[in-house]
């Protein structure tokens, strides 16, 4: 196995974002656990910061208030991590000897300059989304986001290795995606699902669909084309194109179009195999 494009983005005033492709091949994941390592230098000493599970996983989130040891950070307008390079690698081992290393990635330095502006915004974003204090917001709703997974082992049921296509369509085991595991544990994000018209123009999507519609989302997890995105009234959701607005490369917010999957899709069987894994 080989971790690809291994990338470290700041997301928040004190959290930086992990994300990776993973390119499998004929790897049992199963008795593999990765490290996440961080450092304030490229040549180390690396620390060890968590561990994750490469099968059920694809992104990390580090939330570093923990090293800084300041208090009251939501409500400090100082962008603490602006001036703050970090570097990431992750560490695959087997998890019954972790002394045991299968696979380092490439070292990450955390990516984007986060300035007072780019805060600001970030923080008004999330108060419109996901309220404050305890108070409802008008504008956002909780979501479920599935990740698409694009590699692992090929799904017994439906695909053909021979042939190497997917042979049966709507397999329920896989959910369509020809691999064993289709889609990653959930991730819960706010969005906002019927944006201003103004807003949808800008990012220039041109004529919607029938089915289609456009969702605004924060900046946290970033989309991809093919997640699923679900509603609390299960509706389902393919994301199809996502324009991001960036700042001196920190992503600010994503617009996002989708068409909805109607039952009975295969993907409306992900509510109900959903196992909550290690997440932070
Ligand atoms: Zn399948």
């Amino acid at each position: 196995m080989k971790i690809l494009n291994f990338r470290a983005r700041i997301y928040s005033r004190t959290g930086i974002t992990l994300d990776w492709d993973l390119l499998v091949e004929d790897t049992d994941l199963v008795p593999l656990m990765t490290i996440v390592d961080r450092a304030g230098s490229p040549s180390g000493p690396f620390d060890v910061i968590g561990s994750l599970d490469l099968a059920k996983q694809g992104h990390y989130v580090d939330e570093i208030s923990d090293i800084l040891g300041v208090r009251g950070l939501e409500t400090d307008t100082k962008p603490l991590i602006a001036d703050l390079r970090l570097y990431y690698r992750l560490r695959t081992v087997l998890r019954a000897d972790p002394g045991t290393t299968v696979h380092v990635s490439e070292i990450s330095i955390s990516e984007g300059d986060l300035d007072l502006l780019a805060a600001e915004v970030l923080r008004q974003n999330r108060i419109r989304l996901e309220g404050l204090n305890g108070r409802p917001s008008l504008e956002g709703i909780k979501v479920t986001v599935y990740k698409q997974r694009f590699q692992g082992s090929r799904c017994a049921d439906c695909f053909d290795p021979h042939r190497d296509a997917i042979v049966a369509s709507n397999c329920e085991s896989c959910m369509g995606t020809g691999f064993e595991i289709g889609y990653y544990n959930s991730i819960a994000a706010y969005a906002n699902l019927s944006p201003n018209p103004r807003a949808i123009k800008l990012a220039q999507f041109g004529e919607l669909e029938e089915n289609e519609s456009v969702m605004f989302f924060l900046n946290f997890p970033v989309l991809r084309p093919r997640d699923i995105i679900v509603e609390p009234s299960e509706r389902h959701w393919r994301v199809v194109d996502i324009n991001r607005t960036e700042r001196k490369r920190v992503v600010l917010h994503q617009m996002v179009r989708l068409y909805e999957l109607k039952r009975p899709s295969v993907e409306y069987n992900l509510l109900h195999v959903d196992s909550p894994g290690p997440r932070r």
